[in-house]
């Protein structure tokens, strides 16, 4: 007899093959003669409905623990549906209670929930059809990147996640300490951090992308895929303050080279989902977000706009918007300049690449006009930026100007700078915010509800 999960169960054929099958009841009808359950076990969206002849099966002694939330063990045959929108349903010999829920306090009843609510249940919202189909749809993304660098003869490689490397930059770090912090040890009155755990001040890591073009200036292309801290203090729908990234690094690549791969791996990726995960699309296009399915197959059909930020700045000035934010050259874009761009403008995911210097990183590679740099970042509808990258500044005495322009401690990136020393190359490489991709792909407006266990300013519930 086989064990089998009703995601395999609801396309087979139903010829009296006998089976027992495990989840949790959605709800449970009695009719007398006849009960129903719908059996969900998180393999897919479907419930199996479960039909209970009372003149075959003695229920008496379990009945009462037939609620919703329940975890219950059938046995039975395989047979055919009378209802259309179900082709097969389980004719049940035995039925089992193996965890019962009391329905006087189980806190998920038949009605929908806010997801406000659904994140203070957190450890009952993966049993809800949204949670669940959000959790199958990430895992089908998370193996589609794996599969696409795989495929292109990518190397997965882990980068740290406490780094005590000043590099990274951007005061929005977390630190890890394990000094005492109700007696700090002082020296001079700054913290002595030579007596800290490593030995000096140590963070978790806000990018893997620094050790990333280590690995991919020795080995070619390769990619991370990890988790990624950043202690933003702001409460959006987009920012958490741990969130995974994908971050692969190409080496003998300019900025072209990485346009085209980012391009290629978003549709990649996207039409992965739409082939695997064709119940919960369909889930998310009529409750979530309506129109979402047409929007992705015509992404993957189409080809991204390109523009320049001097462009995007023009467009932006036409426009008659108003915006919270003034535009003018010189600021960075902020989300409700991204979404008018790519939802208004262009109505098509945009790459904007030559930002000015200013407002990137060190690392992004000078244009020869001395202002801009080969950055680019993606956008796209509801979301705003999805990817952040650039081609990398490869020449040792540009980039070792950059970092004295932006008062870094130069001796610090000794090593960053002896790979633009020794055999330096032209690469590039992105940032892909996995939340942000699987938000975009189902639509969900809140961050907070595609991640199982959010972390965020203020919030580090279970
Ligand atoms: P933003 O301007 O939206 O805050 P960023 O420019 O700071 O993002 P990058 O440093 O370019 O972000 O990081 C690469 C990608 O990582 C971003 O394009 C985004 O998809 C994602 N990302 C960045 N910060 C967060 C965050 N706090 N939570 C979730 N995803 C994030
Ligand atoms: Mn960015």
């Amino acid at each position: 007899m086989k064990n089998l999960r009703i995601k395999q169960i609801i396309s087979m054929k139903a010829d009296n093959q006998e089976m027992t099958v495990h989840g949790w009841i959605r709800s449970f009808r009695d009719s007398k003669a006849v009960c129903f359950i719908a059996l969900n076990d998180g393999s897919c969206l479907s419930n199996l409905q479960i039909v209970i002849d009372r003149d075959k099966v003695d229920l008496t002694n379990i009945i009462s623990d037939l609620t919703t939330g329940a975890s219950v063990a059938v046995t039975g045959q395989l047979v055919a549906s009378p209802k259309p929108e179900q082709p097969v349903e389980l004719d049940a010999q035995t039925v089992q209670v193996l965890g019962p829920s009391p329905s006087e306090t189980y806190p998920l009843q038949k009605k929908r929930h806010s997801f406000e609510f659904l994140r203070e249940i957190a450890h009952l919202r993966p049993r809800t059809n949204t949670f669940s189909a959000v959790m199958r749809v990430r895992n089908a993304l998370s193996f589609a990147i794996h599969h696409y660098f795989q495929e292109h003869g990518f190397l997965y490689i882990q980068t740290p996640i406490i780094t005590a490397s000043d590099c990274e930059g951007a005061g929005e770090m977390f630190q890890v300490t394990t000094l005492p912090l109700d007696n700090i040890p002082k020296e001079n009155n700054s913290i002595d951090f030579s007596k800290d755990f490593f030995g000096k001040k140590a963070s978790l890591t806000v990018s893997g992308q620094l050790e990333g073009e280590i690995m991919a200036l020795a080995l070619g292309n390769i990619y991370t895929f990890g988790p990624t801290f950043r202690a933003e203090h702001s409460n959006t729908s987009r920012h958490l303050a741990e969130f995974w990234m994908v971050e692969p690094e190409m080496a003998f690549c300019d900025i072209n080279g990485d346009m085209d791969i980012a391009e290629e791996f978003l549709k990649y990726i996207i039409s992965h989902v739409l082939e695997n995960c064709e119940e919960d699309m369909a889930f998310f296009d009529k409750w979530v977000d309506p129109g979402k399915l047409e929007v992705l197959q015509q992404i993957v059909k189409s080809s991204f706009t390109r523009i320049t930020y001097t462009q995007a700045i023009e467009e932006l000035l036409k426009s008659k918007e108003k915006f919270e934010f003034k535009v003018e050259w010189g600021i960075d874009l902020q989300s409700e300049h991204e979404k008018f761009l790519t939802e208004k403008v262009y109505n098509n995911p945009v790459i904007i690449t030559d930002y000015p210097k200013q407002i990137k990183a060190f690392y992004m590679k000078q244009n020869d006009d001395g202002k801009t740099v080969r950055a680019m970042d993606i956008l796209v509808p509801r979301i705003g930026e999805i990817i952040g990258g650039s081609e990398r500044e490869d020449r040792l005495d540009v980039l070792t100007a950059r970092l004295k322009d932006q008062n870094l401690p130069v001796e610090e990136y000794w090593w960053y700078l002896e790979l633009r020393k020794y055999g330096s190359a032209p690469h590039a490489g992105f940032g892909l915010g996995f939340e942000r991709m699987v938000q975009f792909v189902t639509g969900m407006q809140n961050i907070r509800d595609v991640i199982p266990f959010p972390r965020a300013y203020g919030s580090a519930e279970f």
